[in-house]
């Protein structure tokens, strides 16, 4: 190890690493400097269940806003698989199925759900409109930020403009479609990883929709292959492979910086850089530079990994291996989601917890051994909304163990055996599932209040004129030589490497 270094990377999270590999590739000095004891942040795959070897990816599960080009610059060997089908909401004993490859069969699940083709067709209408919106803004990411007139402009669609920038999505989604059902499946984009209602005057949940159906300019979700570890790993790689230095078990404790020169003190030591980013969470950050934090932020979550013997049966007699495939959406109505961030705005846990799921082995069989491939096994993911940390600030255990039951109570509801049944137990008789609530990852993968983006998402546009480099790439800090570089950037939530490229470019163009 040096004393000094180009740029030292304070977090080992999926964009920490795309910095260092793009920064040493470049031929800059890079020491990366993670607290934990492996890589990869809240984008790693671990063999959750000790007895069977099934790699589940652990958070983060699904791939969307990763640029093709950030995998062809880096030259990582890391491939995802798409889904055919978008999705699946049980009501009741039948259920509305989004199959992407066949319209006729799609449109026949409206028909039989709502009775006519009206929404349908302004489902048709609506994701064309959000097609368009996803070809114009995603390639805008990975270049410095525009101004609002200037995406407006690449836009070039008022309405669009109006429905996504302008209006809480509430009243689009109402005016657009008629059926609960329907419009919650459109609403729940809106709220993964924030904790918000249709018509929140924020627009909070407008930019977490934006970020969910403008990935790789198409709004598809697909499957890592291999698991999320598999991308990690493979910037892990390709960044030693340029010369990067990577510790791990190296929490930073303090970051000074004069504006020029920064001294990174972490637990092995204390080195010089020219650069510092910055891939922890913005309130981390504050910490570390001494500076007053921002609002620790809310995460809403509820994660769950299941190993399964076998894929529950259904009460509709849709085969379960198309209705687990996609996105499998339960108690996620408009109306079901309404009422449960009320329950949990006024204190207490959803009675009724909505929360969607999906079955990464049906498109990914590669994140199981031979012989639970052989056996049949599936794993399960189950993302949880509406349940925010301030619910388990106290007597932690018990609620999540109640959140838990009631989130697996209204799964059973619309299965024709209970889940608990079709776990694999270990050798000690213990079910294989695991729930993590957001205080669970904050200690876990030291996300401040188990926020899954850090903090609430940005609209893609800047809002000054600042020619500094980093505030260009939407990476500044309030010190000129210290850049954010994960998912607290302008445009960083999610899978993205986004918030690591953009930082690695500001660095690049700095003097
Ligand atoms: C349960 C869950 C499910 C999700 N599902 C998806 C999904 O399916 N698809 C998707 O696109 N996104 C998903 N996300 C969001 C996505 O995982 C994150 O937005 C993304 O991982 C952010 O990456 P990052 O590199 O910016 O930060 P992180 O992954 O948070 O990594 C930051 C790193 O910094 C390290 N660190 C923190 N403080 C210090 C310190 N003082 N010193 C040294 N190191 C430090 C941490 O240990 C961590 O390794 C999910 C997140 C969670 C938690």
């Amino acid at each position: 190890m040096r004393t000094s270094y180009d740029v030292v990377i304070v977090g080992g999270g999926h964009n920490g690493l795309v910095a260092a590999a793009y920064l040493a590739r470049a031929g800059r000095s890079v020491l990366l400097l993670e607290r934990g004891p492996h890589t990869g942040g809240a984008a790693v795959s671990e063999r959750v269940f000790p007895e069977f070897d099934a790699r589940l990816s652990r958070y983060s599960y699904l791939v969307s806003l990763l640029p093709r080009r950030i995998v062809e610059d880096l030259g990582l060997r890391f491939a995802t698989r798409r889904r055919r089908i978008s999705s699946y909401t049980p009501v009741g004993s039948a259920g509305l199925l989004v199959d992407t490859g066949d319209s006729a069969r799609t449109r026949e699940s409206f028909r039989r759900l709502t009775g006519s083709d009206a929404d349908f067709r302004a489902w048709e209408r609506f994701y064309g409109m959000t097609g368009r919106l996803a070809e114009r803004v995603f390639p805008t990411l990975t270049e410095p930020l525009p101004t609002r007139d200037e995406l407006r402009s690449v836009i070039a669609d008022s309405e669009t403009w109006e429905a996504i920038f302008e209006r809480p999505l509430g009243e689009t989604i109402e005016r657009d479609f008629a059926d609960d059902t329907v419009r919650g499946v459109v609403l729940t984009d809106a709220l993964i990883g924030t904790f918000t209602h249709a018509h929140d005057p924020s627009l909070r949940q407008n930019r977490c929709f934006l970020y969910h159906v403008i990935g790789g300019g198409t709004g598809d979700w697909d499957v890592p292959i291999g698991g999320m570890g598999a991308l990690t790993d493979a910037l892990a790689t390709a960044a030693r492979a340029a010369g990067a230095e990577i510790l791990v078990d190296s929490a930073v404790q303090a970051i000074e910086t004069d504006g020029r020169t920064a001294e990174v003190r972490f637990a092995g030591g204390t080195v010089g850089a020219r650069h510092v980013l910055v891939n922890a969470a913005p309130h981390e950050m504050a910490r570390l530079l001494g500076d007053s934090a921002p609002p620790k932020p809310e995460g809403a979550q509820l994660k769950v990994n299941m190993l399964l013997n076998r894929l529950p049966r259904l009460r509709d007699d849709v085969d379960p291996r198309a209705a687990f495939a996609g996105t499998f959406h339960i108690a996620e109505s408009y109306s079901q989601l309404e009422r449960a961030y009320r329950d949990a705005e006024a204190g207490s846990a959803p009675a009724l917890p909505p929360s969607e799921i999906y079955c990464h082995t049906l498109t990914d069989p590669s994140i199981l051994g031979p012989e639970l491939t052989a056996r049949g096994m599936h794993t399960l993911t189950l993302f949880g909304l509406h349940t925010p940390a301030r619910l388990f600030a106290e007597d932690h255990d018990r609620v999540k163990r109640d959140v838990l039951d009631a989130t697996l109570a209204a799964l059973d509801s619309v299965l024709a055996e209970p889940i608990r049944d079709c776990l694999a137990t270990d050798s000690a008789g213990r079910s294989c599932l695991e729930a993590r609530s957001p205080l669970d990852l904050e200690q876990e993968v030291g996300l401040p209040g188990g926020h899954i983006f850090h903090g609430d998402l940005s609209f893609p546009y800047r809002t000054d004129d600042d020619p500094d480099p980093a505030a260009r790439w939407g990476v500044r800090t309030e010190h000129r030589n210290v850049f954010r570089c994960g998912a607290g950037t302008v445009r960083g939530g999610g899978v993205s490497g986004i918030g690591g490229h953009n930082a690695a470019l500001a660095v690049l163009e700095s003097r």
